[in-house]
């Protein structure tokens, strides 16, 4: 048996560098880049209006007021997009549309609100004095050519697809995702939409890990519920060997009769790592690889199963995505935290803030096929092994929930 520490490093050790491709930016939601990207040309790209209305020479408005406009000859219109370029000379003005281009000659532009308005007139009126730039927005202003714009490993989302498609970015070099075979194992499990026979229940797992698999940002490739048959999990397993980065089974990796999955892994050329892990819930955990490809046994109980993925699983795709995983962060118990003497102990909980000070508590029931219980979490707490329980007021470890917040939770 090894400690949760050494299980990391292993693992650690074994994940490859993250692989660059190219997609295109309306499937790169959630992806990470894999390039530095820089700016192609300045943003705005060139000099336009910020408002619907005249563009004019700043001089010319000097004394307007209300009472005596400026009286300005329009040279025509410019609308956004529009290639047309305008001169404006002294005593002149030009109709313009927010984005227009700004014409030739002009230093600023007024607003329509502040003039008589557009008309098909060839004079307009402009009833304010406007400052030199005054709603222009300058080429370069926001952004200068060759400015960086991303870093790579930036994970992205809707600004910085937005921010890809300002400068005209179609292909984004990404890195890949894993591909990943997901199985559940046991003679008892049933999927959903069957009806349940005697000592029968249903098949939990399989679609959690489906979700935590998506929610990481991995691609589950193959999912499939298997009876605790060798022949069965023999199957599965060389097409996932086969086809995917990642094997992921729950169940069948314990000391039971049944339990084959770490004989058949071992009987298909799997080079075993570890098998069992300080650690509760969660201890059968078997950890292996296959050339390239990585192996998580992970524990049937679903509570173990989700902690052990959060734990290992999780920032294993994303270093493989080239994602840098969150850091641990350290958290007040509020109520006593049940150590165990041998083992590295974790427990869904809840984080949140009180009086500035982020606070801890495992939630109520701590069973690890108590799958209800975790509903009401957004963390995961940890404490190294230790004698009696750690008590209230002392610090311990917390990892959050990536897709859960501390609003609304106390
Ligand atoms: P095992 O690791 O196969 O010994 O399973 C440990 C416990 O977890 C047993 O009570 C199983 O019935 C339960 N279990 C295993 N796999 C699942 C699953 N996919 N969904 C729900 N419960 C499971
Ligand atoms: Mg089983």
């Amino acid at each position: 048996m090894i400690s949760v520490e050494e299980a990391h490093k292993i693992i650690e050790g074994t994940i490859p560098k993250p692989s660059p491709e190219s997609v295109p930016l309306s499937g790169a939601s959630g992806r990470v880049l894999a390039e530095r990207v820089r700016a192609g040309f300045p943003q705005p790209p060139f000099d336009n209006s910020a408002t619907d209305g005249f563009a004019v020479r700043r001089k010319d408005t000097e004394e307007a007021s209300k009472e005596r406009p400026a009286k300005l000859i329009l040279k025509g219109e410019v609308f956004a997009g529009s290639p047309k370029n305008i001169r404006v000379a002294k005593g002149e003005c030009a109709q313009v549309m927010t984005g227009a281009p700004l014409p030739e000659g002009a230093s600023a532009v007024v607003m329509v609100e502040n003039t008589s308005g557009f008309s098909s007139d060839d004079a307009v009126q402009i009833y304010t004095p406007v400052k030199e730039g005054e709603n222009i927005r300058f080429r370069g202003e926001e952004v200068e050519e060759d400015e960086l714009l991303l870093e790579k490993g930036t994970r992205m989302g809707g600004s910085e697809i937005g921010v890809l498609a300002a400068f005209g970015y179609a292909q984004p070099g990404v890195f890949r995702l894993p591909g990943v075979a997901i199985c559940s194992t046991g003679d008892e499990l049933k999927p959903v939409g069957e009806p349940l026979g005697k000592g029968q229940i249903y098949d939990s797992n399989l679609p959690l890990l489906g979700n935590l698999v998506e929610c990481a940002g991995a691609n589950p490739m193959l999912q499939e519920n298997i009876a605790d048959d060798p022949s069965q999990l023999r199957h599965f397993l060389t097409d996932a060997l086969a086809s995917c980065d990642m094997v992921i089974s729950s169940g069948g990796v314990s000391m039971g009769q049944h339990d084959y999955v770490r004989d058949i892994l071992l009987e298909l050329g799997v080079n075993e790592r570890f098998w069992k892990v300080a650690q509760k819930p969660g201890k059968p955990f078997f950890f292996g690889t296959a050339g390239k490809t990585l192996l998580f046994g992970l524990p049937g109980n679903p509570v173990a199963a989700f902690i052990c993925f959060m734990e290992y699983v999780w920032p294993t795709c994303e270093k493989w995505m080239g994602i840098k995983p969150k850091p641990k962060i350290q958290a007040v118990l509020a109520t006593p935290f049940p150590r165990d003497a041998e083992k590295h102990r974790f427990l869904f909980g809840r984080v949140w803030v009180e009086e500035a000070q982020l606070m801890c508590a495992p939630t109520k029931k701590l069973g690890s096929h108590m799958l209800t219980s975790t509903m009401e979490a957004n963390a995961i707490l940890e404490a190294r092994p230790g004698k009696g329980p750690l008590p209230e007021g002392e610090p311990t470890t917390v990892s959050i929930i990536p897709w859960k917040s501390l609003m609304g939770v106390s």
